[in-house]
């Protein structure tokens, strides 16, 4: 099971109709390293990022994987 933890920072970089780049960091909860993303969110997707939505992710430097709440 991959583990939860909440974005320490995120934010829409731009939207539009085809879709929106969200910037986020997080703290990995096995590391705890500082990881960075963009992520895209697509157009049929538009409607989570209004309110708390959760992305999947995979730290950068242990390779686990992690469920990241943004709200
Ligand atoms: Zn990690």
């Amino acid at each position: 099971m991959a583990k939860k933890t909440i974005a320490t920072n995120f934010n829409v970089d731009s939207k539009d109709e085809t879709g929106a780049f969200v910037s986020l960091n997080y703290d990995c909860p096995y590391c705890h390293y500082d990881n960075y993303e963009l992520i895209l969110i697509g157009a049929s997707n538009l409607d989570k990022i209004a309110n708390d939505f959760e992305t999947d992710q995979v730290c950068k430097i242990c390779g686990k994987d992690v469920i990241i709440e943004c709200r």
